[in-house]
């Protein structure tokens, strides 16, 4: 069993746990699963070297949960999840997949209605019954029949986070084929798209048959939908369809352009061309049958007096324009974030401590990081009060004085309640480092008193930065309805930073809002919302790339700044850590009534 597999089945339990009100116990295997998922190494390969007793080292496993462990990788089945499943057979990862159907709903759902499956629950929906049920009622039914369409609306494409990684393996396989001289990868995934339809590969070598015939018989193929000389299609076991061409290296370049796209991007360039007198296509830039450029993109762009468009622009959004006019703005690089302003820990509902999350970024490279657990209105987190903060912020001053080359900021991920306001007191946020608002709550507001509501917290001078500023998540949850024009003229007004959360099922911001925030002056701050030490990276893995979608430069990103330019630039100007604490004559004195 793969530690996913794993995941699902502890994830399985703490549902069925939930569902008869056991008290602490879900949420303690909902970070076990967390901690399962992602442990580095296989758990059967642990158990295999050092048993049961290895199992139980991993932090957060219990040695009763160390039991179901073996038990699992021994038999392949839990006994207990058996008992539940067989007095509750219904498919509970993708019932509970959807917005606002937890486990107790399940089993409401499943004891009144007979509801199994998702298709189950649809036409239960359509047909009326949920309402007359205890607790839903005809708005709930509707918010179901939203979400279910909203299932519907996203089928066929897979996020980028799913996607890339697989795109990346099999053209590292066919990178090492014999006589296989290059590979790209093209299509959406090259321009870093949130979503992917389909994916595109490109190779020269010097026999297409043979690579043709290596690539549809890899692994990873399901199904081949086509296969010629020098393409093929194919489908994964995923679902995912890989177009694969090979090209002549003298055509490299304008077919890795034209298989990059975008389409209306493709359309600008051949059109530019023409007005040139020249042709654009997927062999070259041509005058008459002469090609004067098509071994790389960079040739192109230049014959047609442009600079070189980075993938992640090519949207037809302007950027050839500026590519003409010398404007193309110096994107974002990975390398250039040097601290991460969101995590959560073992404090709340995280799956690691303090110090391990700490010692991670330092070996990612950073510089510094905040600690931003949960705050008490999110209650099923174990959020934090007053008291648990100032008891945390103790600690992370211990780990200060202890851990070398890595700053660890004393933060929070506070709650906006539904009227706007946060749910710790003024005092105890003015002696963090950094406070992040958000919203978790209330997500259906109309759209007037949403955007108020986050425009009163963003005035809380307390208030550093706006975290997952949407609150979409990217195929189960559509953004909560709120003006976001408004709410980038407030952060310029107040200097309340806006997030762009890496955490691959967020990636919220969205390209279009970071170019907004970019355009108004706003700077943005990316961070990992990391749950566990793996999270880690997502900044540098997806977040940097939706930012450059949304033509952001180092300078418009606040964490690219070193910690205490980085703090000096929040509101207030929270200056090194000792600063801090003397921002709270200067808030008294600014706090409005809001
Ligand atoms: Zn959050």
């Amino acid at each position: 069993m793969r530690n996913v597999e794993l995941a699902r089945c502890f994830r399985d339990l703490a549902a069925y746990l939930e569902m008869e009100d056991v008290p602490f116990k879900p949420r303690a295997y909902e970070k076990a699963a967390l901690a399962i998922e992602s442990y580095d190494r296989p758990l059967a390969e642990v158990y295999r070297d050092g048993g049961a007793k290895a199992l139980r080292a991993i932090p957060g496993i219990g040695a009763s949960m160390a039991d179901k462990l073996e038990e699992l990788i021994k038999t392949g089945k839990c006994a207990l999840r058996e008992q539940y499943h067989a007095r509750m057979p219904v498919e509970l990862a993708t019932l509970t997949a959807i917005e606002g159907i937890g486990p107790k709903a399940v089993k409401v759902l499943y004891e009144k209605l007979a509801v199994r499956t998702v298709e189950d629950l649809e036409a239960a929906v359509r047909a009326g019954k949920v309402r007359s049920l205890p607790h839903f009622g005809e708005r709930s039914e509707q918010k179901m029949l939203k979400a279910l369409a909203f299932l519907r609306t996203t089928g066929g494409r897979q996020p980028l986070a799913v996607t890339l990684p697989i795109v990346e393996q099999i053209a590292a396989a066919l990178a090492r084929l014999p006589g296989v001289e290059r590979v790209a990868v093209a299509g959406s995934v090259r321009r870093r798209k949130e979503t992917i339809g389909d994916a595109d590969l490109l190779v020269v070598a010097r026999k297409g048959d043979a690579v043709v015939q290596a690539f549809v018989t890899l692994p990873q193929v399901e199904r081949v939908l086509g296969q010629g000389r020098t393409k093929s299609s194919v489908k994964l076991a995923g679902g995912l369809q890989v177009d694969l061409r090979v090209v002549p290296a003298e055509s490299f370049g304008a077919a890795l352009c034209y298989f990059t796209g975008s389409k209306s991007h493709n359309v600008a360039l051949r059109q530019l061309a023409i007005k040139q007198r020249l042709k654009l296509n997927e062999y070259g830039l041509f005058r008459g049958a002469r090609r004067l450029a098509g071994r790389t993109e960079e040739e192109i762009y230049a014959r047609l007096g442009l600079a070189y468009v980075p993938p992640e622009l090519r949207e037809d959004q302007g950027e050839i324009e500026a590519a003409r006019s010398g404007a193309l703005p110096q994107l974002i690089e990975p390398g250039a974030l040097r601290g991460d302003l969101q995590t959560q820990t073992d404090w709340t509902d995280g799956a690691d401590s303090m110090e391990a999350m700490a010692r991670e970024a330092k070996r990612l490279g950073l510089e510094y990081i905040a600690i931003t657990d949960h705050t008490q209105g999110l209650t099923m987190t174990g959020g934090s009060d007053e008291t648990k903060l100032r008891k945390q912020m103790a600690e992370i001053d211990g780990l200060n004085a202890r851990l070398g080359g890595i700053r660890v900021l004393r933060g929070a991920e506070v709650n906006i309640d539904k009227d706007g306001m946060l749910d710790i007191d003024d005092e105890t946020l003015a002696a963090l480092d950094v406070v992040g608002i958000a919203v978790h709550s209330h997500f259906d507001l109309p759209r007037a008193e949403m955007t108020r509501r986050i425009v009163r917290a963003m005035r809380n001078p307390n208030a550093d930065i706006l975290f997952h500023p949407t609150g979409r998540k990217i195929q189960k949850r559509e953004a909560y309805d709120v003006d976001m024009d408004a709410i980038i003229a407030t952060a310029r007004e107040t200097g309340t930073v806006l997030e762009l959360d890496a955490y691959p099922d967020r990636l919220d911001l969205k390209d279009e809002h970071v170019r907004k925030a970019v355009q108004a002056g706003v700077p943005i701050v990316i961070d990992s919302d990391a749950h566990s030490v793996k999270h880690l990276a997502f900044p540098r893995q997806y977040g940097v790339d939706q930012a450059r979608r949304g033509w952001a430069t180092a300078a418009d990103v606040l964490n690219t700044r070193p910690g205490d330019a980085f703090l000096a630039a929040l509101k207030g100007g929270r200056q090194a850590a000792a600063g801090s604490r003397n921002r709270r004559a200067r808030n008294r004195a600014r706090t409005p009534r809001s």
